[in-house]
């Protein structure tokens, strides 16, 4: 079987935790602050903060940008529940805002009508890997006034006019063992503001700056430096996987007839952390994905079910809205073997079934 998903595991990152271990410290020490050195110099943002998971930088930059009860945040319903959850355990309410049915992302010219007064911020999440279009989206945000919070957990890397994903407003990221690079867990928040450093500082740790004075309520969200160190292992190969997947990518687009294979637009920096192509025009597309398992093609169905339409946000009234073309999306999108550890045996054998189908 080809997997969806292979984490790379070499010896760097085997011998990285291995010294943590003999140096007696394991959280939040001298790892964790190289790896926010190597992601901040990775994204072009003068500052990183590192945290246990994506989902928690995601709580943490909104809560740093005055996010709470009552306020209102602009998301795509298209998306990993994550990014949904950060909103609502802050207390405020996602609002969900339709898709582009090429990108997959946030459809720009549908955020400005979603705008009421409660309205803080706006959470781009950068798809796949393929950045969202951030000059309207920045542009809105201004006008209106509003934080823009990008879910870039599936993007490290991508760039968008040339510039990295995480550095247009604040970036919030991912290390979960499936993303490009990864640490088995963590996350990173990446600013070019360092009042909102001090304070996601701050609310990832208890509320501290001096030791055992508490200013506000804060969280346990730190990361360990077992996981920084394999972060930091990781992000020294993160050119070279970024390269072998656009590659591979490259070689499924120009070989695979059967389905809609991902569109590739001028001054977007894809990084493929999904490969994802839409079984359209009424096909079963649950059939075809059961049809490539049995021919030893791994695939993956990201994601089944619109955010609005999850039991627990339809009973919080969150799924009155239509969203059509997310809806249509969730019934055709699947995603293909793409990761840096396939071989051309296994490209070949990807193009040929999927083009069975
Ligand atoms: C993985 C992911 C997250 C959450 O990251 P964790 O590290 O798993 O908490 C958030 N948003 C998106 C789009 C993701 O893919």
């Amino acid at each position: 079987m080809i997997p969806i998903s292979k984490p790379f595991i070499g010896e760097a990152e085997k011998q990285a935790v291995l010294e943590v271990l003999d140096s007696g410290m394991l959280v939040q020490g001298p790892r964790t602050a190289a790896l926010e050195e190597k992601w901040a110099a990775a994204c072009g943002t003068p500052f990183a903060v590192a945290t246990s998971s994506g989902t928690t930088a995601l709580q943490i930059a909104l809560l740093a940008h005055g996010v709470g009860p009552g306020d209102e945040v602009i998301t795509t319903p298209f998306t990993f529940i994550a990014s949904v959850n950060s909103i609502l355990y802050t207390g405020a309410r996602p609002v969900f805002v339709d898709i582009d049915p090429d990108s997959f992302n946030i459809d720009p010219e549908l955020i400005e009508s979603a705008i009421t007064p409660r309205t803080r911020a706006i959470m781009p999440v950068h798809l796949y890997g393929n950045p969202c279009d951030m000059d309207p989206i920045l542009d809105i945000a201004l006008r209106h006034g509003l934080a823009v919070v990008e879910d870039a957990a599936q993007a490290i890397g991508a760039t968008y006019q040339g510039r990295c994903v995480g550095s247009f407003g604040t970036g919030c990221f991912s290390l979960y063992a499936t993303k490009n690079i990864m640490a088995g867990e963590g996350g990173m928040i990446t600013t070019p503001d360092e009042q909102l450093v001090q304070k996601c500082r701050m609310l990832r740790n208890h509320g501290m700056q001096r030791r055992y004075y508490h200013d506000i309520l804060g969280y346990n969200f730190r990361m360990t430096d077992l996981h920084a160190a394999i972060g930091l292992a990781q992000i020294a190969r993160l050119a070279d996987f970024t390269e072998k997947r656009r590659a591979n990518a490259a070689y499924l687009t120009s070989h695979i007839s059967a389905v809609v294979t991902p569109k590739l637009k001028e001054g977007y920096g894809h990084v493929f952390h999904q490969y994802t192509v839409r079984v359209d025009c009424g096909r079963d597309r649950d059939a075809a994905a059961r049809q490539l398992n049995e021919s030893g093609v791994g695939s993956g169905i990201f994601y089944p079910v619109p955010a609005n339409r999850q039991a627990y946000l339809v009973e919080m009234g969150l799924g009155e809205v239509i969203l059509p073309v997310a809806e249509r999306m969730a019934h055709e999108v699947l995603s293909l073997p793409v990761h840096p550890q396939l071989s051309q045996a296994d490209l070949e054998k990807i193009v040929a079934e999927v083009n069975k189908l």
